[in-house]
């Protein structure tokens, strides 16, 4: 399965740092970040290792 960050579309590998939304977008870290500077953004929810995100939340 292939989940790529819902801000900039790159790929999310395995080890990289994310965060998952309240509607199950997920994100690099950083892109998340850079994110809350704006206003629209929907609440996190969890972050962690894409590895754990992923066994977590069942995507
Ligand atoms: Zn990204």
């Amino acid at each position: 399965m292939k989940i790529n960050c819902t801000c900039c579309r790159g790929k999310l590998e395995i080890n990289d740092k994310v965060v998952i939304d309240e509607l199950n977008s997920v994100y690099h870290a950083d892109c998340y970040s850079e994110m809350e500077l704006n206003e629209n953004l929907i609440n996190w929810k969890d972050f962690g290792t894409m590895a754990v995100i992923l066994e977590k939340h069942n995507l």
